[in-house]
């Protein structure tokens, strides 16, 4: 099995490198922000009490989507693979993904981080706003409130994959075929 952490911060790049990815490479894209919202569009309780946290910028508990992950595991088991985006956001989740990996006798390949500057990022999450529907898009305060979360929470999970040898870092600046070239050849590598 194929299973890469796509990471790096909102605003870098993932759900787009994604796409492209699951089409080459056939995987399965498992984004906990997207299952999130499935969850608040279908009027879940679980998607009522998400959003209320979402719609601040701030993390949903770990314990919610560790099991969904865990679900999504148990519903795909004849997966290739799976392509991890947004997912693990704090050391604790990560360490949960090892064991259910393992519980499977699997484990992740590898995390490729995309970096791009807070700036940037600001600017194209404001941008992706405009169209995208997402609350947390829109607004100046909760972007930053999201940059700041990864910030604190987030950013260590890349030293526990770095501890393992697994990680491996990208410039998140370029046309979008570009990153998606440099992202597979360290894919090739796996
Ligand atoms: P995203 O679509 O990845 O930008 O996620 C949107 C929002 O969903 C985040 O700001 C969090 O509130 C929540 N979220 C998504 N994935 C996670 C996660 N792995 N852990 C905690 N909260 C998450």
């Amino acid at each position: 099995m194929l299973n890469l952490v796509l990471f790096g911060p909102p605003g870098a790049g993932k759900g787009t490198q994604s796409e492209k990815l699951i089409e080459k490479y056939q995987l399965v894209h498992l984004s906990t922000g997207d299952i999130l919202r499935s969850e608040i569009s279908n009027g879940t309780a679980l998607g009522l009490e998400a959003k209320k946290l979402m719609d601040q910028g701030v993390l949903v508990p770990d314990e919610v989507v560790i099991g969904m992950i865990s679900n999504k595991l148990d519903a795909n088991k004849d997966a290739r693979g799976f392509i991890f985006d947004g997912f693990p956001r704090t050391v604790a989740q990560a360490e949960a993904l090892d064991s259910l990996l393992t519980s499977k006798s699997s484990a992740i390949s590898g995390m490729i981080a995309l970096v791009v500057e807070p700036v940037e990022l600001e600017k194209r999450l404001l941008l992706r706003g405009k169209d995208s529907g997402r609350p947390d898009d829109a607004n100046p305060e909760i972007i930053r409130k999201r940059i700041s979360e990864y910030n604190s929470k987030t950013a260590p999970v890349a030293n526990y994959y770095k501890d393992q040898n697994k990680l491996t870092s990208i410039n998140g600046i370029g046309s979008i075929d570009e990153i998606f070239s440099s992202i597979c050849a360290v894919m090739d590598t796996y």
